[in-house]
């Protein structure tokens, strides 16, 4: 088996596998980074440190 899995926002290779939330619109997986990057874009202010100025 050759075939890697990659993130499919950024098409880095994932340590672990996060699953997006359907409404995300993603098919595939999402490495660490980018799912934290996400969650923070879709739930502002639910995850600490969060720095949207909008
Ligand atoms: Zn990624």
């Amino acid at each position: 088996m050759t075939e890697v899995d990659k993130c499919v926002a950024c098409s880095g290779p994932m340590e672990h596998k996060y699953v997006p939330m359907e409404k995300w619109g993603l098919k595939g997986f999402l490495c660490g980074k980018c799912y934290s990057k996400k969650i923070s874009e879709h739930y502002p202010g639910t995850h600490g440190r969060v720095n949207l100025d909008k």
